[in-house]
């Protein structure tokens, strides 16, 4: 039945952080003690308030179709969180979509095609990549490495850019990687695009998740030339535990929402109608003490994990600013062997992992970094300290040469 298959399904990868992630349930509702460092997922419960507001909308009657975009009310609460932010938008400016990943998924669809480039810094989170070759485009990789703390400068970007330059993709704070660029940096990024006919994705999904001490900055809040230029994307699923819900949003040039809008309207139609009058609610009025908590907690994790990580022989990492993710540099055990087997980059020690002390973790090659793995600790405390103590005991007795 593959001849029946289209050349653009026969070329898509599935998502490796969606894959491992059902690998490890898998394996743990049969039974098995896996510690699943795969899911970007927050372990924490969704806030019960925003919970209350679903039930609520559901014994209300909200379960009939909404416009495709969504509706008003949470268009106006996204208006509403932005401007706080200072920044001012439309809700014509805004569409509601089923996650962020849906968001990223119209935009690059309406805004790219055959022809056209999309530069995307690298590391990068996975699906940008397929999503900007479903759309027919080329993702051009801008290599960022351990020396300049995974962030593209100016320079790196001004020399990418060619006449078929459509869009950069800047996410801050970052998957998988936890950097963080300061308004510096990203004004830095800003005067090189003003220079250029183009536009910038700016996924902020990970705003609230920042350990810097400094508030978040959106690239388009550095005035109204870059503001026109940027598409917004950001969601529910990260701050508010509310990853199962699928509410995302993006804000931008009201012709590019309308050609979002009516891409959405021919495929999901509009995003579950409670959930929309939930996620209203949670933006308007936002669970601060909860998601202060799920920050904290998130930080102590952090730290514990990268001073975990920086003891085991072979591996190595930097302390990553925002997210949930540690991302592990494994070049130090290429070329050895362990537990009798030849490890030469990070989907091997990945597999090593799963097979041999049942952890589960995303190789650094479905982020364009073979040479890495990640962790995510959106996970409880003792399981991040047992799936650490195991691997940890792999490496320091099973490792050839020894270090
Ligand atoms: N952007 C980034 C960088 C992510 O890590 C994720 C992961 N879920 C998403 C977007 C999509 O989030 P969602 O679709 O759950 O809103
Ligand atoms: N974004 C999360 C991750 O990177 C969730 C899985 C996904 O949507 O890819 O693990």
């Amino acid at each position: 039945m593959k001849r029946f298959l289209s050349a653009r399904a026969g070329g898509i990868s599935p998502s490796p952080t969606l894959a491992i992630d059902a690998v490890a349930k898998e394996l743990k509702a049969r039974g098995e003690n896996v510690i699943g460092f795969g899911a970007g997922e927050p372990d924490f419960d969704t806030p019960a308030a925003i919970k209350e507001m679903a039930i609520q909308a559901l014994r209300e009657g909200r379960t009939k179709y909404t416009p495709a975009s969504g509706i008003r009310q949470l268009k106006e609460a996204v208006c509403h969180k932005y401007r706080e932010q200072g920044l001012e938008y439309q809700p014509e400016e805004v569409i509601i979509c089923c996650g962020a990943k849906h968001a990223l998924y119209n935009v690059f669809q309406v805004i790219c095609g055959p022809g056209d480039e999309v530069l995307l810094p690298s590391p990068y989170w996975v699906s940008y990549y397929e999503q900007i070759r479903l759309a027919g485009a080329e993702p051009v990789l801008l290599t960022t490495g351990w020396d300049e703390g995974f962030k593209i400068s100016p320079e790196l970007l001004a020399k990418s850019i060619t006449p078929r330059t459509k869009a950069l993709v800047l996410n801050s704070p970052n998957n998988p990687t936890g950097a963080v660029y300061s308004r510096e940096e990203v004004a830095a990024l800003a005067d090189v695009i003003l220079n250029h006919d183009m536009l910038v994705i700016s996924d902020e999904i990970y705003e609230e998740i920042n350990y810097t001490g400094l508030p978040n900055t959106s690239i388009a809040a550095l005035g109204p030339e870059i503001k026109d230029r940027t598409v917004i994307i950001n969601g529910l699923s990260k701050t508010f535990a509310m990853t199962g819900w699928r509410i995302g949003y993006a804000l931008g040039d009201r012709e590019i929402i309308k050609a979002m809008s009516a891409l959405q309207s021919h495929s999901t139609s509009n995003p579950t109608t409670f959930c929309q009058v939930a996620a209203a609610t949670a933006l308007l009025d936002p669970p601060r003490e909860a998601v202060q908590m799920m920050v904290a907690e998130f930080k102590k994790r952090r730290d514990y994990m990268v001073q975990r990580v920086k003891a085991i022989p072979g591996l190595d990492c930097l302390n990553p600013e925002g997210a949930f993710y540690v991302f592990v540099n494994m070049t130090a055990l290429a070329g050895r062997q362990i537990a009798g087997r030849t490890i030469q980059n990070g989907d091997d020690l990945a597999q090593l992992f799963l097979e041999k002390i049942r952890v589960a973790v995303v190789p650094g090659s479905g982020f364009g970094a073979p040479s890495y793995f990640r962790l995510s600790y959106a996970l409880g405390f003792e399981q991040i300290r047992e799936g650490l103590d195991r691997i940890e005991e792999l490496l320091t007795t099973a490792v050839s040469p020894a270090f």
